[in-house]
């Protein structure tokens, strides 16, 4: 039997850190030159993984609805557009310097003591811009300033009649995007949990006003069960709503979904209402009009937006935490990661019992076949208990041994990740039986 993860401990988590960069999930970037401490670089195994988060929330969020569609906005924006969002202005942290070592922190993050040196003595809060600047084009100077964007969702506002022209939508719709975003975080930490180079998943949905707290209520709860079906214990998660004096400049409401960190509960994602307040804010900037005209009822008017706006690498961060398991199996601890299948970087491994020519040949026949369906690793190195392990370590759902009996009878031995049960399948229904047993229950 496996144990629960307490994804409370530290130990967890050096744990996940260490399962990271081993078996080449994540490494810390530009490793060769000291490190860089705000980014991180995904191996052949995080890009994977990283590729199917982000792949099952466009499944959700777009593929299985018919009221949202995507885009991909550019990532270097005018300076107009962040000042009509409220960014240049307000998108800022409180910046303190402790007056003992001299070391940055963010006030709102450090109960007013320093976690370097334990000072209790800052210096006045001053307000740091969280967004990075940088010049395009040759010439450096005012008309060249752009940002590198901070969040994904102004993409979508500046788009919103684009988009109603082109899509034929009407609200409620929605627009969905996945991107990268950049951040000057004053403490970047926690692994990646907090850097400066993130990846989002941000989806704006238009609504009639008066129907704004509904879709509120409805999009916290779909972004709260698609975590639990992807596999985090209820227990590991909760809701929680801000009060109204510590909500953002633009929203009428905001609930969080936070994951049980092993620092304790932190944001995953936020879900705000953020009323008509972008779309009036650029409406009013640019002159255009960003409104909605309904023919039904000869109104015109500005949608409210609902956002539920999540993190690609928190989220993976959560759904590694909540996946990596101890047990023992034939006497021995064996690490595994617990990942649904969906999530899973192999979903498959194809694994001949020796390297004999005869058994790589129905190997490789075996793997050509699965291969257009499902992420597959191959591997004819070491024993096959061994094997086992390193498939169990990545969470690889299946394992699939050829051996020489399968020259006789054409079935091969397909090993379950978490029973670790064996069953003898006929190649000709290996397919068929994958899909049952990938099948949620
Ligand atoms: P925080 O309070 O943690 O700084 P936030 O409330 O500013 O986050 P949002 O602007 O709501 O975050 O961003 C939406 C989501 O994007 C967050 O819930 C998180 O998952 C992700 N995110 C934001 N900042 C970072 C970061 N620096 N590194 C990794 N993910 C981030």
């Amino acid at each position: 039997m496996s144990s629960s993860p307490d994804t409370t401990t530290s130990d967890l988590l050096d744990k996940v850190i260490n399962l990271c960069k081993r078996r080449g999930f994540i490494f810390p970037s530009a490793e060769i030159y000291g490190g860089f401490r705000s980014a991180y670089d995904y191996g052949p195994l995080g890009v994977l993984m990283l590729r199917n988060v982000k792949n099952a929330w466009w499944h959700s969020m777009v593929q299985m609805r018919e009221d949202v569609v995507g885009i991909d906005a550019a990532i270097l924006g005018p300076p107009a557009v962040w000042a009509a969002s409220g960014h240049l202005e307000t998108f800022t942290d409180p910046l303190v310097d402790c007056k003992k070592c001299h070391e940055r922190w963010r006030e709102d993050k450090i109960d007013g003591k320093c976690p370097n040196c334990g000072g209790t003595d800052f210096t006045e809060p001053r307000a740091f811009n969280l967004m990075f600047k940088t010049s395009a084009g040759p010439v450096e100077g005012e008309g060249s300033t752009a940002y590198l964007r901070p969040e994904t969702a102004q993409g979508m506002f500046v788009n919103f009649a684009n988009v109603l022209s082109t899509s034929r939508k009407k609200p409620p719709f929605g627009i969905a995007q996945i991107g990268k975003s950049f951040r000057n975080e004053i403490t970047p930490q926690n692994f990646v949990f907090r850097t400066r180079e993130f990846e989002q998943m941000e989806m704006e949905y238009f609504v009639p006003p008066a129907d704004a707290v509904q879709w509120h209520e409805h999009w916290i709860e779909e972004r709260f069960n698609w975590y639990l079906a992807l596999g985090i214990p209820e227990e590991s998660l909760r809701r929680y709503v801000h009060a109204p004096e510590d909500l953002s400049h633009y929203s009428k409401g905001t609930t969080d979904i936070e994951f049980k960190f092993p620092w304790g509960f932190d944001e995953l994602e936020g879900i705000a209402n953020r009323g008509d307040y972008d779309l009036g804010a650029h409406s009013k900037a640019s002159g255009e009009k960003l409104e909605y005209f309904d023919q039904a009822t000869n109104e015109r008017y500005t949608p409210y937006v609902i956002e539920p706006a999540a993190g690609v690498t928190r989220a993976m961060m959560a759904f590694l935490l909540s996946a990596y398991h101890e047990d023992e199996v034939e006497g021995e601890t064996r690490t595994v990661l617990q990942l649904d299948w969906r999530l899973a970087p192999y979903q498959i491994a194809v694994l001949p019992l020796s390297k004999k020519p005869e058994l790589e040949g129905v190997a490789k026949e075996v793997l050509s076949k699965l291969q257009p369906h499902f992420m597959c690793d191959f591997d004819v190195t070491q024993s096959i208990g061994r094997r086992y392990r390193r498939q169990d370590e990545v969470g690889t759902p299946l394992c699939i041994t050829v051996d020489f009996d399968t020259l006789e009878d054409r079935a091969v031995t397909v090993r379950d990740r978490d029973t670790t049960v064996q069953t003898r399948v006929k190649i000709d229904d290996l397919l068929h039986h994958i899909w049952e047993a990938m099948a949620p229950a």
